[in-house]
Formats: C-alpha cells, structure tokens, sequence
C-alpha cells in the first residue's frame, strides 16, 4: 500500500519542520532531563510539568528541546501530543505499546495495552526495519521515563 506509506512519511516530516511544544519550562518547578542517542548525534532535552500527586498525577505542561535527525526530533515531538494531559500510568501504557511497536523485546507488557492508542506515533512504524534507527525513535521516550521518575520522586 503505497499511500500509507507516502502519508507516514509526510507525518514525520511535518513533525519534524514543524514540531509541536518545541521549547523550555522554568526548572524547578518542572523536571528537566536530558538525553543522547550517540550512536546518531540526536540530543533531547524534556521539560516536564506534573501536577496532582500518585496515580493522579498527569502533565500539566511538556516542552522538548534538542537537535538530531528527523527520526529523533520528529518522535519526540509525536510524544508531546500524545501525553499532554495524561496521567502517569496512562502515558506509561503508551511508553510500552511504542517500544513493543518498534519491536524491543525486554518490553513487558500489561493487560490492555494492545488498546492503548498511538496517535501520531503510529507513523513511526516503518523505523522498526532499520535497527539503527529504532534508538533515535524511542530517546525521546526514554528521556520522558527518566523524567517522569525524578518528577515523582524528586532528588533530596
Ligand atoms: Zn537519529
């Protein structure tokens, strides 16, 4: 089918020129992580704003800064839109469905998942047949992880 995968490549792209909640939150109060793929030369720095407290937790704010590869900026750009709002255990769902899409094994998935809805995200599929470029997919996720848990459990 050759028109879903000329209409996921003009996703990426359109992420990629144009990439949504580009930019910096004041840290603190929101949690800031950076992350690199060097393998690639992609960098992405997550701002994360939670508000709420345990499983009620949801992010209030996010903004992403970085440069590297379309693959990188485009996923991470992808992801704002789709937690934006979300609570913890919800955006967790669609770390693992991601991760499971791009065909990671160490991935252990729950009950429910197979739901879970990928939004933009789905565009990134075709990346599981180029191994190399599967880490510049998920950085932007792996940075969020980390985010997320020094959000929730703050450093003394
Ligand atoms: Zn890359």
């Amino acid at each position: 089918m050759p028109g879903l995968e000329e209409l996921y490549r003009e996703i990426i792209l359109d992420h990629y020129r144009s990439p949504r909640n580009r930019g910096e939150l004041d840290s603190p109060p929101a949690t800031k992580v950076d992350g690199q793929n060097p393998l690639c030369g992609d960098e992405i720095t997550v701002y994360l704003q939670l508000e709420g407290s345990g499983d009620n937790a949801f992010v209030a704010d996010v903004k992403i800064a970085g440069q590297g590869c379309s693959i990188s900026q485009s996923s991470a750009s992808m992801m704002t839109g789709v937690i934006m709002g979300k609570k913890v255990g919800e955006i967790r769902a669609v770390s693992r469905r991601f991760k499971s899409m791009m065909g990671l094994e160490d991935i252990e998935t729950e009950a429910g998942d197979g739901e879970v809805d990928l939004g933009d995200l789905e565009a990134l599929q075709g990346v599981m047949k180029f191994p190399v470029r599967i880490k510049c997919a998920v950085l932007g996720w792996n940075t969020l992880t980390s985010a997320l848990d020094e959000a929730l459990n703050p450093p003394e």
